[in-house]
């Protein structure tokens, strides 16, 4: 099968499998989910919707938060850990945004992706859920779903798999199928333990499993 029609099989059996799928950090506001991004470095995002409740008790917006010392950010971040480089870089995001965006957030991938602490991953992230654009984020789980289920052939560089999915998936999709491979990753083809293949809705076209039972042969 072309790797461009596997893609389409999987979106299907993936859509029908995590039909409710999103994003699992918690915002109300687009510059709340820039935090949480940075903060989610490795650190789980059900940590991360907790701390972040102390951090916006005392900072509740762009221009409380930009004047915040950031030692004092650094006090209340540290559980997700990297406390220092987080909290800093959490400070000069948000005094660009207070200073160059009047406090908003900038819907624009590459005046994203130039604020601190703010990679391809978050800037995408943020380009789909926030603004609703197509966005293909490359994280942990959508690198070794994709390489499994031979969407890509041994990629594991964030950037490459990135390029290597807008050739395969379509536009509008993006977002969502990245969101429900998060899904599919926690739940099934996991990370920490060996996939659960048996259960999965994917293992008739899926790579890894034509490999293993050849393996097995
Ligand atoms: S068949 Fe196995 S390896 Fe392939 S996507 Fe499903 S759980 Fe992952």
């Amino acid at each position: 099968m072309r790797k461009k029609e596997l893609a389409l099989q999987i979106i299907e059996r993936l859509k029908k499998a995590y039909p409710d799928t999103g994003c699992t950090l918690d915002y109300d506001d687009a510059w709340k989910l820039l935090v949480s991004v940075r903060l989610a470095a490795q650190c789980t995002d059900a940590r991360v919707n907790v701390v972040v409740q102390d951090l916006y008790k005392e900072y509740p917006d762009v221009a409380a938060l930009a004047a915040a010392d950031v030692e004092d950010i650094e006090r209340i971040v540290k559980p997700c850990g990297l406390g220092h480089s987080k909290a800093r870089d959490i400070s000069a995001c948000m005094k660009i945004l207070q200073e160059k965006y009047q406090g908003r957030v900038p819907e624009d991938f590459d005046a994203l992706l130039a604020l601190p602490g703010v990679g391809r991953k978050s800037a995408n992230l943020i380009m789909g859920d926030v603004f609703g654009k197509p966005a293909v984020v490359t994280d942990t789980h959508c690198i070794r779903l994709v390489n499994r289920m031979g969407l890509v052939d041994g990629i594991k560089e964030p950037k490459k798999v990135e390029m290597a999915l807008w050739k395969l998936i379509p536009p509008e999709e993006s977002n969502d199928f990245c969101h429900r491979l998060v899904d599919h990753g926690r739940e099934i083809c996991t990370a920490r333990t060996a996939p659960y293949c048996g259960k999965c809705c994917l293992n008739d076209i899926c790579k890894k499993v034509g490999v293993d039972e050849k393996k097995i042969k």
